[in-house]
């Protein structure tokens, strides 16, 4: 789509949730390219959060460390086109946040309400300049309540241990699809039961099952209701 033509949706904010394997992050990028958006991968906050946490030796409980990581907080999150780039300082941590460790301390500081009223506060000073696709698990409840477009992404636990495990595979990571399948039940688990920002479609979030899509079909799907929630004629003013 020509530029021109993409400008009537500048400012917009798309807000993107749903459980791990759902197609999430695959999405959320090509929407945001197609767009000329820039796109927000709230997951990776809290993986970086789980790193530091855990390279200097803090305990998440102790109000002391977590003031000690709030006020080092050093780190920068940017798309390069093909992943999501993290620094500490001048340390890159992108490929450190995705091993099997960090995923699952990512899940259990993402519990702790300090970390996500930190970590909220961060993602809406980005979202007031608009032109950008959230994605993670809160961000159509509680980061962006009034974002213009909202999805909520399923798809059936099987197919997402699949995909996760495929993706480990061409990482190099060995495990088997029943290994995944068990570690995303804890995640949605803990995810879907935490007291604040748990997982959860926003009552206004359209849901799109992308179990029996492919990428290009599921992007499509997504676009489309972007652009028709987006689209002059249908859009209310929302913000974030
Ligand atoms: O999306 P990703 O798997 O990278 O997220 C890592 C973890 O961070 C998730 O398992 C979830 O517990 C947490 N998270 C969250 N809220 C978000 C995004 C991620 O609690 N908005």
């Amino acid at each position: 789509m020509s530029a021109g033509k993409l400008k009537i949706y500048a400012g917009k904010v798309i807000a993107i949730d749903g459980p791990a394997g759902s197609g999430k992050s695959t999405i959320a990028r090509k929407i945001a390219e197609r767009l000329g958006f820039e796109y927000l991968d709230t997951g990776a906050m809290y993986r970086a959060v789980a790193w530091v946490m855990r390279e200097e030796k803090l305990d998440p409980d102790k109000l002391d460390d977590f003031e000690y990581m709030r006020n080092n907080w050093n780190m920068t999150f940017h798309y390069d086109g093909t992943r999501t780039v993290v620094h500490d300082g001048s340390r890159d941590i992108s490929e450190d946040i995705r091993n099997e460790e960090i995923t699952a301390a990512s899940s259990a500081v993402a519990l702790r309400p300090r970390v996500r009223e930190f970590m909220v506060a961060l993602q809406q000073q980005r979202i007031a300049r608009g032109s950008v696709v959230l994605e993670g698990r809160d961000t159509g409840t509680i980061v962006a309540p009034r974002a213009h477009v909202k999805i909520f992404l399923v798809a059936d636990p099987r197919t997402r241990a699949e995909r996760r495990f495929l993706e480990y595979m061409r990482n190099g990571i060995a495990t088997s699809v029943e290994e995944q399948l068990e570690k995303m039940a804890e995640r949605d688990r803990q995810d879907s039961g935490r007291s604040i920002g748990p997982l959860a479609k926003a009552p206004d979030a359209i849901v799109v099952d992308t179990t029996e899509l492919n990428i290009e079909e599921a992007v499509e799907a997504v676009l489309k209701v972007c652009k028709t929630r987006m689209s002059p004629a249908t859009t209310s003013g929302g913000r974030q």
